[in-house]
């Protein structure tokens, strides 16, 4: 059985402690004590080293906790250090969360069902549909309260079954660890926690979504909520220096220029459109008509609306086809005027059919992809 340091001090950076055994060649070790906290509760493990080794991870093995290391070590007495920056900020994130829980329970009488310690953010699993603004501003402003009269956080161990008051039960039996906020919260929990509640710092709630009938709240805290603020300060402050605008004028100017982007893209389209028609009329008076009196004209490019508006504008003028050949991807567009005696979509039909492809349209108009392989020049010769 391995002793938890950690239970009793959160604060034990350095240990010593000895080897009692070791697996996978010396890189899984198991020790007397130790002051690495594994993966469970939702907090994640302590990495730092053991001896001259880096600890990668720590795994809570119910009654040993399992060192996982990137070297092997030797047995005998060893020297542990936690990585205290990564370790505090989890101390930060874990008693901040059990801070917003009670203070969504005292408040709103919203229970939390579950909690996960990410890198960047940390989430909470509350039992409620939706949570209003304005109440995340009320739960954030009495956190910033509580935060501000530095309460205890205590770690006491009791019998489980006396009335503990906790603020959800525990299906754990014999002596448990109850995590105290002095006049707010008592749990059962396992994890690191900060002296009292000034050193979790600053708490924001991030993000509110709906997730299986709860909702999921996101938030940081301690220096993890410093370094987020500043970042989107930069953000929003980058935001309105390409604005030249106040940054809280930004949103509106915004959406504005969304709007403006919307109105824009329709005019250009129409005026596409009207040059494409002009085009097409304007193809067709200088191209020649051949013995037949049909007016006959090939193009290479993109097919697209542009193209297909100014083929109908071609062929519309009477006694005309128009093909367009696109090599990338290998693709052919047909338009033939009523009088041409031409129907376009048997024709594409039959020709991009034969080649291996698909396609198909009506007399006046229609369109063919061909396989990647197809030569789409000597396909586009047949279809004129
Ligand atoms: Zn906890």
């Amino acid at each position: 059985m391995t002793e938890r340091l950690y239970y009793q001090d959160c604060y034990l950076r350095d240990f010593r402690a000895q080897v009692v055994e070791t697996a996978d060649e010396g890189r899984r070790v198991y020790l007397d004590r130790t002051a690495f906290y594994p993966t469970s509760g939702g907090q994640p493990f302590d990495s730092g080293t053991l001896g001259e080794a880096n600890v990668v991870d720590v795994i809570d093995e119910e009654d040993r906790v399992a060192h996982v290391l990137d070297t092997a070590i030797s047995p005998g007495e060893i020297t542990g250090q936690i990585d205290w920056s990564r370790r505090f900020d989890h101390m930060q994130q874990h008693s901040g969360q059990h801070l917003l829980s009670a203070v969504l329970e005292d408040l709103f009488k919203i229970s939390t069902v579950s909690f996960h310690l990410g890198s960047e953010v940390s989430t909470i699993d509350v039992t409620a549909p939706t949570i209003p603004v304005v109440q995340i501003d009320q739960l954030e402003d009495r956190c910033a309260e509580i935060v501000r009269e530095a309460r205890p956080v205590t770690i006491t161990f009791e019998d489980a079954t006396t009335d503990l008051g906790l603020r959800k039960e525990s299906q754990r039996s014999g002596m448990l660890r109850v995590v105290a906020i002095d006049r707010i919260d008592r749990s059962a929990c396992g994890g690191t926690h900060v002296r009292t509640t000034a050193e979790i710092g600053p708490l924001f709630v991030r993000k509110a979504e709906k997730i299986r009938g709860n909702t999921r709240l996101e938030f940081v805290c301690g220096l993890r909520a410093l370094r987020q603020a500043r970042a989107d300060f930069r953000t929003l402050q980058e935001l309105s220096r390409q604005l030249s605008a106040p940054a809280d004028e930004t949103p509106v100017l915004v959406s504005a220029q969304l709007e403006r982007i919307k109105t824009l893209e329709k005019s250009n389209q129409r005026l596409a459109s009207g040059l494409a028609q002009r085009e097409g009329r304007e193809l067709w008076d200088a191209t020649e008509p051949g013995p037949d009196g049909i007016r006959r004209i090939t193009q290479h490019g993109s097919i697209d609306d542009t193209t297909r508006t100014r083929a109908q504008a071609f062929v519309a003028q009477g006694k005309a086809v128009l093909l367009v050949v696109s090599a990338n991807p290998p693709s052919v567009l047909l338009a033939a005027s009523a009088d041409s005696g031409i129907h376009a979509g048997d024709r594409v039909k039959a020709a991009v059919t034969s080649a291996g492809g698909r396609g198909g349209g009506n007399q006046a108009l229609a369109q063919g992809s061909l396989p990647a392989s197809a030569d789409v020049v000597s396909l586009a010769t047949s279809l004129l």
